[in-house]
């Protein structure tokens, strides 16, 4: 059966379908679903349109009732959906279900978020007149998510696109659309009116294309490259609408000699590997001091032997296969680029062969590298990290931020001291200390600065400034 689009409340066939491959066995279809055309989208936006008014100026209790509704299913289902997200991403299937429990927390948390929707009060500068600030929905919102957080991004900017009473247009990356149209289906069951929430499946050329080309969408949201990052934003500065991006990074990770060598190497490990590297707060930038270089190195390579990397849905399976030939293509490339560069691959790099075909690539770490190299400068979006050897905290603090991108900074130290330091000086927009670059709550801000990001941030209460616009209004008392 081919699964719809939801266009104006109606599941639409259209005239084409593509098939969602399993990247942990290429034999193994996960679904078919409906391509949307770029006609498609307009008449979504159309819709979303008409339905803002309404939307817009509906009850807290009946948007608060429709996202706990949502929220209580997916965690009510969250094996069922973790493992179609494993199934069709390749991520393991603990972290599978890992990421289907956060997307019902950010529901949970936005159908709370409804109830407290507040403004400000205040007198005026002039005598008796009263100050009002109020937030309001923006509009039509568009929203572009990538395939990495099949489920997950999808949820964190949706739940709050309708918690603030906006219209929303959603297209999900062609890759993985089995956990965009779970959460679709979902909602719309939850009592959504027609037209509030509409989805595109489809090719980001055409369908992205025509939301990026239509005067009626307010604001888009976008994650994904910096290329296609790009065109949202010049499109929207066209059409003078409100925009959010958020890019990947090339995350440092800091280990000092006074680490804990444990900790150290399992939050790199972590932040380099898992995911199969395929998160926008990896590290792949292992910035290490000389006095603990050699043992960290040693001890990486002791933990890498140990990886399972496997059928995502395996049990005991630790690393899931590359999300599909073209990342894989990419990922090997860098390897190969690496060893141009004159870095040294220490460990791992190889293709691997497993029970069914896959993209199975076992996790690389080079060492000897510069920060000048290609492979410490650009976002890879695979299991590959480098070591950068450097002499002291100072400077393991400037190659850190020697970067264009700035969303997570890690550093494992036992000095309360350098800690302190580095949170402080830190260029990123989320840094972590003990811990790996990747990992965050569903209650907080999420984002970068420099090249990682633009505009507000997302997730937990800073969510409204990017979905709400402020109102300022005088009453002569
Ligand atoms: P893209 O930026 O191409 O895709 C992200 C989303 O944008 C997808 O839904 C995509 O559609 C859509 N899109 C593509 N072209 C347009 C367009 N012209 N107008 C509007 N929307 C468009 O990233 P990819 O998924 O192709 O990944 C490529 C690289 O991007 C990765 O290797 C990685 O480096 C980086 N990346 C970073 C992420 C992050 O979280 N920072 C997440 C994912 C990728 P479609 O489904 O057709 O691709």
């Amino acid at each position: 059966m081919v699964q719809k689009n939801l266009i104006d409340g109606e599941w639409i066939a259209g005239s084409e379908a593509f098939r969602n491959i399993n990247p942990s066995d290429t034999n193994d279809v996960v679904g078919e679903y409906a391509r949307a055309s770029a006609e498609d989208a307009r008449a979504a936006i159309a819709a979303a349109k008409a339905a803002f008014p309404a939307w817009s100026r509906s009850g807290i209790l009946e948007r608060h009732a429709i996202i706990r509704k949502t929220a209580d299913e997916i965690l009510a289902r969250k094996d069922e959906l973790g493992k179609l997200l494993s199934r069709e991403e390749g991520k393991t299937l603990a972290e599978g279900i890992g990421e289907t429990v956060r997307a019902g927390q950010i529901f949970d948390f936005f159908a709370g978020e409804c109830l407290r929707l507040a403004g400000e009060v205040l007198p005026s500068a002039r005598p008796n007149i009263g100050v009002e600030i109020t937030r309001e929905p923006v509009g039509v919102v568009g929203i572009i998510t990538p395939w990495n957080f099949p489920i997950a991004i999808p949820a964190w900017k949706i739940a709050p696109a309708l918690c603030y009473g906006n219209t929303v247009v959603f297209k999900p990356a062609e890759l993985v659309p089995g956990s965009s149209w779970a959460i679709v289906d979902i909602l719309n069951r939850a009592g959504l009116p027609k037209g509030v929430l509409n989805l595109v499946m489809g090719k980001g050329s055409v369908v992205g294309q025509a939301m990026l080309d239509s005067p009626d969408i307010h604001a888009i949201t976008f994650t994904g490259s910096t290329g296609t990052g790009k065109r949202v934003a010049l499109a929207s500065v066209e059409h003078n609408r409100k925009y959010q991006l958020e890019m990947g990074g090339k995350n440092p990770f800091v280990v000092l000699d006074d680490a804990d060598l444990a900790v150290a190497v399992e939050a790199a490990v972590n932040s380099a590997f898992f995911s199969t590297g395929q998160r926008c707060t990896a590290s792949s930038r292992l910035i290490v001091t000389e006095g603990i270089h050699d043992r960290f190195v040693a001890a990486m390579g002791e933990r890498m032997k140990g990886l399972v990397i496997d059928d995502a849905l395996k049990a005991g399976t630790q690393i899931g296969p590359v999300v599909d030939e073209s990342q894989l293509n990419q990922d090997t490339d860098y390897i190969a680029i690496g060893r141009q560069e004159g870095a040294k691959l220490a460990f791992g790099g190889e293709l691997l062969k497993r029970d069914t075909p896959g993209f199975y690539l076992q996790p690389a770490l080079f060492t000897e590298a510069t920060n000048a190299m290609r492979i410490s400068r650009e976002e890879i979006f695979g299991p590959v990290a480098s070591v950068i050897r450097v002499k002291d905290y100072d400077e393991a603090l400037t190659v850190a931020n020697d970067t264009p991108f700035g969303l997570s900074s890690g550093i494992a130290t036992t000095s309360l001291k350098h800690a302190t330091h580095f949170k402080r000086n830190a260029e990123a927009g989320m840094v972590m200390v003990n811990l790996p670059t990747a990992g965050v709550d569903f209650h907080v801000p999420f984002g970068g600065r420099k090249g990682s990001s633009h505009g507000s941030r997302e997730q937990g209460r800073y969510a409204a400034e990017f979905y709400t616009t402020v109102k300022t209004a005088y009453t002569l008392a």
